[in-house]
């Protein structure tokens, strides 16, 4: 069986929590596609580009790890891509309200995508993207949360070599 799960998300930039929910879910699906949304209502700090780019070098190991950018309803792209599963990752209750919304409408909209959450390991679940962007902008070291490959990316954004 070919079970393949959409990993969507801003990635902006991808952190070691996202990184923990992609390995959870390599054991029951035998692929997934990380799928950065092209549509954002808010300006990125990484360009798309940037951002594919650094997913791939993050998940360069892992054969079953596919990075695609996707515009539009994520329900059309599970049907394009023939996957029929969802991957979130749930950190806290502020999460749920939005994410129950989104894989209801994602149902309605896709009858056979079943959404699927996942809990990262305990350590990560106060860390973020726009956390990552904050403590980088500053000068804190992020070199804990994010890909050393990440980490260059963002030092290189905010001139920041000295920490
Ligand atoms: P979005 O803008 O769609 O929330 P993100 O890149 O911020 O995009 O997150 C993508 C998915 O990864 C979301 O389901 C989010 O809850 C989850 N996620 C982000 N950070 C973590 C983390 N530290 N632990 C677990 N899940 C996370």
């Amino acid at each position: 069986m070919n079970r393949i799960a959409i990993y969507p998300g801003s990635f902006d930039p991808v952190t070691r929590g996202h990184e923990d929910i992609v390995e959870r879910s390599l054991q029951f699906a035998d692929r997934i596609i990380v799928a950065v949304a092209v549509s954002l209502s808010k300006a990125p700090l990484f360009s798309l580009e940037e951002r594919l780019r650094l997913l791939n070098e993050v998940f360069s190991g892992e054969s079953r790890v596919e990075v695609r950018s996707f515009d539009g309803l994520l329900a059309n792209f599970a049907r394009q891509c023939d996957a029929h599963l969802v991957i979130r990752g749930l950190r806290a209750v502020s999460d749920f309200e939005y994410e129950l919304q989104m894989a209801l409408m994602n149902r309605r909209l896709h009858s056979e995508l079943e959404t699927v959450f996942l809990m990262p390991a305990v350590d990560l679940t106060f860390l973020s993207s726009s956390l990552v962007r904050e403590v980088a902008s500053l000068g804190g070291d992020v070199g804990a949360f994010v890909h050393p490959a990440v980490e260059r990316a963002l030092r290189a954004r905010f001139n920041n070599d000295i920490q």
